[in-house]
C-alpha cells in the first residue's frame, strides 16, 4: 500500500478522524504509522488489592460485589463498583460514566487499571479502565503507549485508529536499511518495529523495536549531515607511534586504570596512531577520572617528540592539573610548565620563551593559551578541559598553534554546545562509564530555607568536629562576579558573626586574584580551613579528598547539570559524604528538580532528566536548522547507540558518499525525506 496516501482515504479512518489527526500533524498514512508514542505505560503486572499503595497506577483483578449509583448534584453522575480479590476489598469510581452500571455486574470477574487512593486501610481506584476477563484484554494487562497529543484528541482515540490500520493485512512497510546493517546490529525489520511499538506484544518485542528506530533515527541524521555539509572533514595530520616508555609511566601510576578508562585511552591512541587528526571528545561523569587519561593522551605526544597542551576553564583548576601532572611526569624528565594571566609580564615573557624553544614539553593553561603571543614550537596534542566553558572559536583557536594537532576534549556536561558539537563538529566520543572503585555515593538532601538554622548548626559541626571540612557554596548571581563576591563576603560575615566564631572559615571568589586564590585553596588542601565559602569557581575540577560536605544555598537558581558539577567537590576520599541543598521556593518545578538531584548521582540521568522538566524543543532546536526531528532517539539516553550509528554512517559514507549503490537506494530515499528543507535550500541556490 502506497504510505503516501491521504489518510482521510484510509480505510477505517474517514473525514471527520482525520480532521484530528491533522491537528497532530498526521497528514498521510506514513505520517500516522511513524506517529511515536512518547512513553509506555506497562499495564502487565496484575497487583493484589492488599499491595496496592497510593498514588500507584495499577492492575488489578477482581469480582463485582456490589454497585451504586448517586447524583450529588445535577450534571454529576457518580457509580461506584465493590470488588474483591482473595487479598480484600476495593472501590471503583467513575464520574459520569452511566452504562458502567449496565455493563458490569454483580458476580462479574473483571480487569481494571486505575489510579489507586489508598487511606488507611480504605483503596479506591480512579481513572479506571475497566474489561470483563478475557484471554485478549485491550486496556489492561498490556504494555499500553501514550502519544503526545493536543486537545480534543485522546490518546485512545489515536492508539485506536493505528491499531486499526495495522491490522489491515495489506500494510507491510517495505524496508529501506541495508540488509547488511540490519544483520551487523542485529536490527529487527522495519515493519516489526512500528507494529510493537504501536502495539508492543511484550516488553521484550517493544525493546528491540525501539532499538531499531534509534539506530535509525542517529544513522540517518548523521549520513544527512556527512552528505549534506560536504562530507567527513578528515584532514591528515601526525601519525604517532607506540612507545614502550608510555607503559612505565602508566605503571606508576598509585591506581590501575577502570575498564572505562583504559576504553577511552585506547580509543585516543588509536586515533592518535592514524594518519588523520584526532578530532575526540571524552565524556565521563565528574570523578571518573578524566585528567589520567589527559596525563596519558599528553605522555604519548611527548615521548614522540611533540608538545603538548591542556586548557582548563579556571586557573584554580589549571593549578591542580599543573601540580597532578608535575608530580607524575617528573620523574620520567617532562618538563610542565603553567600559563596563567595572573603571572607576572617577566615570568610569563620566560615562560614563552622556553615554549618556543621547546624547552617546555607540556603547556597547561587557561585561555591565556590562546593569546596570540604564545608559540609552539611543534604541538602535537591540545587537550580542553571542562570543554563547555570554552567557545568553539577558542577551541579552534589553540589548534590552529600547531599543524593540524590532534585535538581532545573533555566534558561531564552534555550540554548544548555538546550536542552542536556532534551535529556540526563531526567529533568522535568516548565515553567514561564508570567511577573508580571505593566511592561512596553522595548523598543530597534537599531542605526548605526554613531549616537552614539545622544544616548549619548540626550537620557542619558534625562533620568539623569528625575531622572533615566543608565547602559552602553562594547563591548564583546573574552574570557579574562583583556581586557574587560582595555576596560571598556577607554570607562569610554572616557565619563567622552567628554560627562558627569558633570555626576557621575561608572565602574564595572569582574577584580575587590568582595567587590568593592559589593561597587559599592551599590552605583548605593542608586543613588550615574548616569552611570554605565559595562561589561557583569552585564548580570544576578541585580535588580535595577530605571535604566530605557541601552545603548549596539557594540551590534553585542554579541548573541541575551545574548542582551535579557543584556537588562533584566531595565524596571524592573515603569518607561518607554529603550534599545539602538548600531552596527557597514553593514551585512544582523546584520541587521535581530537587527530588531528582535526591534520587541519583547519575551525571547523564541528571541532563536527561533536566531537559525532560525544561523540554526539548528549547533545548535541541534543530527545526530551526531545517534538520530532521528525532522521534525516539534521545543523545544522553542512547549514547552508545549513537557512537555505533556514527561509526557506521562513516563506513557507508567512506565507500558511497551519494548513496548510489544498489543496497543504499532506500536509505537515501529516506534520508531526503527527512532532509527535504535542506534540500530545498540547496536546490534553491
Ligand atoms: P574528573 O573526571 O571529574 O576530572 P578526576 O580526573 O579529577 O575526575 O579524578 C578524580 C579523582 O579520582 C582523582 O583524585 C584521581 O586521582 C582519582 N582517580 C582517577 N582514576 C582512578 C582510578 N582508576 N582508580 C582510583 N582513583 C582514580
Ligand atoms: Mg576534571
Amino acid at each position: 500500500m502506497d504510505l503516501n496516501k491521504d489518510i482521510q482515504y484510509v480505510k477505517g479512518i474517514g473525514p471527520k478522524r482525520a480532521q484530528k489527526l491533522n491537528k497532530l500533524n498526521i497528514f498521510t498514512l506514513k505520517d500516522l504509522l511513524y506517529y511515536f508514542p512518547r512513553q509506555f505505560e506497562d499495564r502487565n503486572n496484575i497487583k493484589k488489592i492488599a499491595q496496592l499503595e497510593n498514588e500507584d497506577r495499577a492492575t488489578i483483578k477482581a469480582i463485582i460485589v456490589g454497585s451504586h449509583t448517586s447524583s450529588p448534584r445535577k450534571g454529576l453522575n457518580i457509580t461506584k463498583l465493590d470488588v474483591r480479590d482473595e487479598t480484600g476489598y476495593a472501590k471503583l469510581v467513575f464520574f459520569n460514566q452511566e452504562y458502567i452500571k449496565n455493563a458490569f455486574k454483580v458476580g462479574d470477574t473483571i480487569l481494571v487499571f486505575g489510579k489507586v487512593k489508598k487511606e488507611f486501610k480504605n483503596v479506591e481506584l480512579t481513572s479506571c479502565e475497566v474489561e470483563h476477563l478475557s484471554n485478549s484484554p485491550k486496556s489492561t494487562c498490556k504494555i499500553i503507549p501514550v502519544y503526545p497529543l493536543t486537545y480534543g484528541v485522546t490518546n485512545k482515540e489515536v492508539s485506536s485508529i493505528i491499531k486499526g490500520v495495522l491490522n489491515d493485512k495489506e500494510i507491510n512497510i517495505k524496508e529501506y536499511l541495508p540488509i547488511n546493517i540490519l544483520e551487523k546490529y542485529k536490527l529487527c525489520s522495519i515493519d516489526y518495529a512500528v507494529r510493537n511499538i504501536h502495539n508492543p506484544s511484550s516488553k521484550e518485542a517493544l525493546k528491540i523495536a525501539l532499538y531499531r528506530i534509534v539506530f535509525e533515527e542517529f544513522l540517518m541524521l548523521q549520513l544527512g549531515l556527512f552528505m549534506f555539509k560536504n562530507g567527513v572533514s578528515e584532514v591528515d595530520g601526525i601519525k604517532f607511534l607506540e612507545n614502550k616508555k608510555l607503559e612505565e609511566i602508566r605503571s606508576s601510576l598509585p591506581f590501575k586504570l577502570t575498564k572505562a578508562q583504559e576504553r577511552a585511552l585506547n580509543e585516543i591512541i588509536d586515533d592518535m596512531n592514524s594518519n588523520s587528526a584526532m578530532n575526540r571528545l571524552v565524556q565521563g561523569d565528574v570523578g571518573s577520572g578524566k585528567t589520567v587519561v589527559a596525563l596519558l593522551a599528553l605522555s604519548h605526544c611527548i615521548l614522540n617528540g611533540y608538545q603538548g597542551a591542556l586548557m582548563a576553564p579556571t586557573e584554580i583548576l589549571a593549578e591542580q592539573h599543573y601540580i597532578s601532572l608535575t608530580e607524575t611526569l617528573k620523574p620520567f624528565g617532562v618538563n610542565v610548565e603553567l600559563l596563567v594571566g595572573s603571572l607576572t609580564k617577566k615570568n610569563k615573557e620566560k615562560v614563552l620563551e622556553r615554549v618556543k624553544n621547546k624547552e617546555i614539553d607540556i603547556l597547561i593553561g587557561t585561555h591565556a593559551l590562546i593569546e596570540d603571543k604564545v608559540e609552539f614550537n611543534n604541538l602535537g596534542l591540545v587537550i580542553t578541559d571542562e570543554q563547555h566553558r570554552f567557545g568553539v572559536r577558542q577551541r579552534s583557536k589553540l589548534s590552529e598553534k600547531g599543524e593540524n594537532p590532534d585535538i581532545l576534549v573533555m566534558t561531564a556536561t552534555p550540554i548544548p554546545r555538546t550536542l552542536a558539537l556532534i551535529l556540526y563538529g563531526d567529533l568522535d566520543i568516548s565515553i567514561i562509564d564508570e567511577l573508580p572503585p571505593g566511592r561512596q555515593p553522595i548523598e543530597t538532601i534537599a531542605v526548605d530555607k526554613g531549616k537552614r538554622d539545622r544544616a548549619y548548626n548540626s550537620l557542619v559541626r558534625k562533620e568539623v568536629e569528625k575531622g572533615r571540612q566543608v565547602y559552602i557554596v553562594c547563591p548564583l548571581v546573574e552574570e557579574s562576579e562583583a556581586i557574587e563576591a560582595k555576596a560571598a563576603t556577607e554570607l562569610v560575615d554572616e557565619l563567622k558573626s552567628e554560627y562558627f566564631s569558633d570555626l576557621r572559615v575561608g572565602l574564595l571568589h572569582g574577584k580575587m586574584k590568582g595567587s590568593e586564590k592559589d593561597s587559599i585553596m592551599k590552605s583548605f588542601k593542608n586543613k588550615e580551613i574548616d569552611i570554605l565559602v565559595s562561589t561557583t569557581v569552585i564548580e570544576v575540577g578541585v580535588n580535595v579528598p577530605n571535604a566530605t560536605l557541601m552545603i548549596i544555598e539557594n540551590a534553585e537558581r542554579f541548573g541541575l547539570a551545574q548542582l551535579h558539577q557543584l556537588r562533584g567537590r566531595v565524596g571524592r576520599g573515603s569518607h561518607k559524604s554529603y550534599c545539602i541543598l538548600i531552596y527557597a521556593s514553593k514551585s512544582e518545578v523546584c520541587r521535581q528538580r530537587m527530588s531528582i538531584m535526591e534520587e541519583t548521582n547519575d551525571g547523564f540521568k541528571i541532563s536527561e532528566k533536566d531537559l525532560e522538566i525544561r523540554g526539548p524543543g528549547e533545548f535541541f532546536g534543530t527545526r530551526q536548522h531545517g534538520l530532521p526531528e528525532l522521534k525516539v532517539a534521545n543523545i544522553f539516553k542512547h549514547m552508545k547507540i549513537l557512537k555505533l550509528a556514527q561509526q557506521e554512517a562513516r563506513i557507508i559514507f567512506s565507500k558511497d558518499s551519494k548513496l548510489d549503490n544498489y543496497e543504499n537506494k532506500g536509505l537515501k530515499r529516506e534520508i531526503m525525506n527527512k532532509f527535504e528543507n535542506i534540500v530545498k535550500e540547496i536546490s534553491l541556490n
